[in-house]
């Protein structure tokens, strides 16, 4: 069997003001043809799967790109253009090819491309014609599209958030195509619109439940695959919202009854799945009032996660810190270059006046200014990512004043782990209260030191209003913005 793997991916922020153009993807994880052969970063880590798999299966592996920018604006045109052309041809160069598999996030959105997903599976489909098997691995943030759904012959996306099942779903998706290949299965796919957009963090009940019903579902009465597209909430198109997804052999009806069934359940759990969200000062009441506890509290900064394309920059939190006089707080990650080049110059163990963040858009808020102190530097800092994978953070420096530590990084990247402070050298056992920016990621590693976890919705660019994102496109009625959107039809 001739197998073609890449990974082509980015998660567009519609509303966020930073484009992303061609360093996004290069500078970050760019590899052609050898993507595989690299340590795990994060758009790789299902090729290396599918070449370990492939490979020892005796087949014949082929791979072009392996790619995946930071979160953030939509992609220009000639940037998603290039890397698909590429993509292509690559393809061509390989063909004939029996099984294409490709990783891609789902919520890829370029200048006249609102579903980059959908337009590059139908030219792969076109190159390869319909006797190949086409397979996408798509983050759960995704708009499943109906231009995915009839180019692919299976869709699989990742099924915890945070994503620590990538390698997972890889290896699943590379059994159903070769198995469709071979002729031993015949998958047909349907969707079922929840009309919801909202998250769902699967780390907690009634989530954590709900996940391992869809795994114990598949491979029994001819269902092979179950997914729960969560949708990616700042995607300003059409399809954006949640879906449900079922695989199932040669029968489609049975596929659309359990995506059905699956969906109203996901329905019936909208009121229980709610992240409760603190303010600001909520989240401070509540570590000054459990203070002594066993590890940090850890209050994630929902708004300004990057993973969600925002600037990571916004300092409403830090303010308030200041003018409370909150101490025994570490919080990080910052993206901003020039207070890092300035504590660079300055160098570990001096004092200067440094201006903090608020610099990317109105959603960040205003500068904080303050007397800091370096503690320590790093000239190539890095945490631990997703699914095994390695997140760099570029030059990176750790600054305090007061009792208020603060991670300023060069790479913008949302706070995975604890290593992001303690590579610096900033321990997080002696603290109070430890404050991330980040959604959902961050729980897998930080929740282990944790006292208690919670979620502070500060104002910011990923801010968790779901019924009030401007959206032009999707006309679709939704929950939350409508109460009960099946009662009014379409
Ligand atoms: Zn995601």
């Amino acid at each position: 069997m001739n197998i073609f793997i890449a990974a082509l991916a980015t998660e567009t922020n519609t509303f966020s003001p930073i484009p992303t153009g061609r360093a996004a993807f290069c500078e970050r994880e760019y590899f052609r043809n050898d993507g595989s052969r690299r340590p795990p970063r994060l758009g790789n880590i299902p090729l290396i799967e599918w070449r370990a798999m492939g490979e020892g299966d005796g087949h014949r592996v082929v791979e072009s790109l392996s790619t995946f920018a930071q979160p953030a604006g939509i992609t220009l045109r000639h940037v998603y253009e290039e890397l698909r052309d590429t993509l292509l041809a690559d393809l061509k160069a390989a063909m004939p090819v029996d099984v294409v598999l490709l990783f891609m996030h789902g919520a890829m959105v370029a200048e006249g491309y609102d579903d980059c997903e959908g337009d590059t599976l139908a030219r792969v489909r076109e190159i390869v014609g319909p006797g190949a098997k086409i397979g996408i691995e798509l983050d759960l943030h995704c708009h499943l599209t109906e231009e995915i759904r009839v180019s692919a012959d299976a869709i699989v996306t990742f099924k915890e958030y945070p994503h620590t099942d990538i390698p997972d779903r890889a290896r699943e998706l590379y059994r159903l195509c070769t198995a469709a290949k071979r002729g031993e299965i015949a998958p047909v796919m349907a969707y079922y619109d929840c009309r919801m957009i909202a998250m769902w963090r699967t780390s907690e009940e009634p989530m954590r439940s709900f996940v391992r019903r869809m795994e114990a579902l598949e491979g029994q009465d001819g269902i092979l695959s179950v997914s729960f597209g969560h949708g990616f909430p700042w995607g300003d198109v059409a399809d954006v919202g949640a879906k449900m997804l079922v695989i199932a052999d040669g029968d489609e009806a049975k596929a659309a009854a359990l995506a059905r069934s699956l969906g109203e359940e996901i329905w019936s759990l909208r009121e229980a799945t709610r992240t409760p969200y603190d303010t600001i000062d909520e989240g401070i009441d509540a570590a000054m009032d459990s203070m002594g506890g066993a590890g940090p509290l850890v209050l994630a900064d929902v708004a300004d996660n990057a993973g969600g394309g925002a600037p990571s920059d916004s300092t409403a939190i830090l303010r308030r810190l200041v003018e409370r006089g909150v101490r025994d707080v570490a919080t990080g990650c910052y993206w901003d270059r020039g207070a890092v080049e300035i504590c660079r110059t300055a160098g570990v163990g001096a004092t200067l006046d440094l201006r903090i963040g608020g610099k990317l858009g109105p959603a960040s808020g205003d500068p904080v200014d303050l007397t800091v102190t370096v503690r320590g530097m790093s000239e190539s800092h890095s945490q631990a990512g997703l699914s095994g994978g390695r997140a760099e953070l570029g030059p990176s420096v750790w600054v305090e004043a007061d009792g208020i530590h603060i991670i300023l990084v060069s790479v913008r990247q949302q706070t995975f782990a604890p290593d992001a402070f303690t590579g610096l050298g900033c321990e997080l056992g002696d603290k109070n209260l430890v404050i991330v920016k980040s959604t959902q990621h961050f729980y897998a590693a930080f929740a282990p030191i944790a006292r208690a976890v919670r979620y502070v919705a500060a104002p910011g660019a990923v801010a968790p209003d779901y019924a009030a994102i401007p959206y032009r496109k999707r006309v679709a009625p939704y929950w939350p913005r409508v109460s009960d959107p099946f009662e009014l039809g379409g």
